[in-house]
């Protein structure tokens, strides 16, 4: 949606973004295909220029609520290289547009294959053209960060359902939290929760005047994954029988933050994001000059 509103016409924005902020329509995101996944850069769905307007052509999957949407934001291929990346608004129903039978992720969301057969789209539907893939990327940090809060405020929740578990569960004659060897689950909860928000709200505020960068998405995202799925994995293991079950909500906060370790950038892809966001101009020095030795010496850059 940010991508849209960032770079969207404003006749996009109207028919669009109107209708999905008063809660009445959903948009898609369309990204992944069955050979790009991790390696975007590698997707093939193509937009060939027609007339006035493009004819798209490729597969996508794991688009989630891609059953319900009326619109879906398409990456798209106009030619070779990162350049040649860009993106267009497809609606449902638009002829040789088919949505898929939908499947359902562990964490409950569905998902669907999309197929796009000579898809005719006009000019207007347009949002990013050639060479506008850096803006595109630029655009995606905001869903990664929404990711990220998602993730950290689930895992939140995780430990306060454990917390008030253990302050009424008794064993041994005593309450849960009373054992120490519990007590330091919460306490390395705590730390992971409250430093990985501590690295969201500094990409937040960095990026107050427009859109966050990579590296303290990278960072954001990475800390705030591992730490909701960490909690949300203490949580349960503090609730035991109870946590496992699935009536719990535990199980839920557990299959909900596994499912935001791999959506928008899994946390191996930030883990190589973020030595190249912070060490750019070392690693071009690097390439640039070789051998080992010489390398050894360079300054890296600031500290991450
Ligand atoms: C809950 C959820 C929601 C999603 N929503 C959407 C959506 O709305 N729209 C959309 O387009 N897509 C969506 N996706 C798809 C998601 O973007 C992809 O699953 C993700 O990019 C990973 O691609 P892949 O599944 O093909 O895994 P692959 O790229 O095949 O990766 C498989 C394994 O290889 C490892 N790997 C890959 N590259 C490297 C590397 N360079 N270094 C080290 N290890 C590596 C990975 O860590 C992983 O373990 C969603 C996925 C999930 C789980």
């Amino acid at each position: 949606m940010r991508t849209v509103a960032e770079y969207g016409t404003a006749d996009q924005k109207a028919r669009y973004l109107v209708p999905i902020l008063q809660g009445r329509a959903v948009m898609s995101l369309a990204m992944t295909e069955p050979q790009a996944g991790s390696a975007a850069t590698e997707m093939t769905t193509s937009a060939t220029p027609d007339g006035n307007g493009y004819l798209i052509n490729g597969t996508k999957i794991f688009g989630t609520h891609s059953s319900e949407a009326e619109v879906f934001l398409v990456y798209v291929r106009f030619g070779p290289g990162l350049d040649g990346i860009g993106s267009v608004l497809i609606e449902k129903g638009t002829p040789g547009f088919v949505v898929g039978q939908p499947s359902t992720f562990m964490n409950g969301e569905d998902w669907s294959q999309l197929y796009f057969d000579n898809v005719r789209i006009p000019a207007e539907n347009l949002v990013l053209g050639p060479g506008g893939f850096r803006k595109q990327m630029a655009g995606f940090n905001i869903e990664r960060l929404g990711n990220a809060a998602r993730a950290v405020a689930v895992g939140r929740h995780a430990f306060n359902l454990a917390r008030d578990h253990a302050a009424e569960r008794k064993q041994f004659g005593r309450a849960l939290c009373e054992f120490q060897g519990l007590q330091w689950k919460f306490a390395e909860m705590l730390l992971k929760l409250e430093s990985a928000q501590l690295l969201l709200m500094r990409a937040a505020v960095n990026a107050r005047d427009g859109l966050p960068d990579a590296r303290d998405t990278a960072l954001a995202k990475l800390a705030c994954n591992e730490a909701g799925y960490f909690a949300a994995n203490e949580a349960l293991q503090i609730m035991g029988g109870a946590g496992f079950s699935e009536e719990s909500t535990a199980q839920y906060c557990l299959r909900r933050t596994r499912g935001w370790m791999i959506a928008a950038a899994l946390s191996k892809s930030s883990r190589t994001a973020l030595p190249r966001a912070s060490l750019s101009a070392a690693f071009r020095r690097t390439r640039r000059n070789l051998p080992s030795v010489q390398a050894r010496a360079i300054n890296i850059g600031p500290p991450l």
